[in-house]
């Protein structure tokens, strides 16, 4: 089984941990999380590993991984800033999709194993030279930090960096010279909200080709993007001229039926224009409409819902599923 956890890291008696395969017979070796005597074996079934001498009930391979893991990256984090060596760190965002590299030990100056920080207890912490926690590393081989560890991580500015480990094998992860982690809740080009501290997401306008549905002239219909819904009566005035800067022809209309006026997709020919039920139903989420995606900022999900709609209301859930299954149609 590939995904079958063993006993790869043992303990020597000078408390050096070491990889069963650069291990010797003739040599003693412990577990690392229970302390008690290891016997090596290397057979031609299973990649070389430990086992206890006898059985240690409180002991499982999970909880020796790790222990293990989390000793060695620690150490290796230690040796670099002993070394005065920057630690080059690559992830794969979660917020902007991009790739990120920075230097993990940029502003670090301490790294603590088990640092205790009342409500939580990472398994290694990065502090700044006044002795503040800047970014704590957490090993995942069971237990999830929970969402409220997150939050109070977030509230508190530091950056939590996430290893999920499958396998023993994992600690091979520790070999190349830059740290590969599974999650870094850190994006270098999006802003974060002033109100929330949380990141703000892309803000984009779609544009597809369409037609009139009265004139059936060619016309380019617009709607917002984010990962919430937002109408077009949310856009700043710089917004909408980059709206019709690209074709299209945003305009204030009054609507007799809804007794209201909003800005809407307006035929340039015949001036009639898109009302806000059908601009989603009818034009966005039809897939055979050829569209294009222009950035213009940033908005919070949180604190910049347009107060019109409310999350719960169908017209809300209707809007935001739309735009997204046609975003994953295309591969976005
Ligand atoms: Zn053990
Ligand atoms: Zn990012
Ligand atoms: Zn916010
Ligand atoms: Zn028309």
């Amino acid at each position: 089984m590939a995904n079958e956890i063993l006993y790869s890291i043992g303990e020597t008696p000078l408390k050096d941990l070491i990889n069963a395969k650069d291990a010797d017979k003739n040599s003693s070796y412990f577990c690392p999380d229970c302390k008690q005597p290891f016997i090596l074996r290397k057979g031609l079934k299973k990649r070389p590993h430990f086992a206890h001498k006898s059985i240690s009930p409180n002991c499982t391979p999970e909880s020796a991984l790790h222990y293990g893991f989390k000793t060695l990256l620690h150490n290796k984090i230690q040796h670099h800033l002993d070394q005065n060596l920057p630690l080059n760190i690559h992830w794969k965002c979660a917020i902007c999709n991009d790739i990120h590299k920075g230097n993990l030990l940029k502003k670090a100056t301490q790294v603590r194993l088990e640092h205790d920080l009342g409500i939580c207890c990472p398994d290694i912490a990065l502090l700044d030279k006044d002795g503040k926690v800047i970014a704590v590393i957490e090993v995942i081989v069971t237990h999830k930090p929970s969402e409220s560890t997150i939050e109070y991580y977030t509230k508190n500015k530091i950056t939590p960096v996430l290893y999920i480990l499958n396998s023993d094998q994992d600690v091979d992860r520790l070999n190349h010279d830059d740290l590969k982690p599974d999650r870094v809740d850190l994006c270098t080009t999006h802003p974060k909200c002033p109100k929330c501290n949380h990141y703000k997401q892309k803000k984009q306008l779609i544009i597809v080709d369409a037609s009139c549905w009265k004139c059936h002239s060619p016309m380019k219909v617009v709607a917002v993007q984010s990962n919430m819904h937002m109408d077009l009566n949310s856009l700043s005035t710089d917004e909408i001229q980059i709206a019709n800067d690209n074709g299209c022809f945003l305009k204030k209309q009054y609507s007799n039926i809804e007794k209201a006026s909003y800005v809407a997709n307006t035929c340039k020919k015949c001036n009639r224009f898109i009302g806000e039920h059908y601009l989603f139903s009818d034009y966005i989420s039809d897939p055979d409409l050829d569209r294009q995606l222009i950035d213009i900022g940033f908005s919070c999900p949180d604190c910049d819902t347009n107060p019109k709609l409310q999350k719960s209301s169908p017209e809300y859930t209707s809007a935001s599923s739309f735009a997204n299954s046609i975003l994953k149609r295309m591969g976005m």
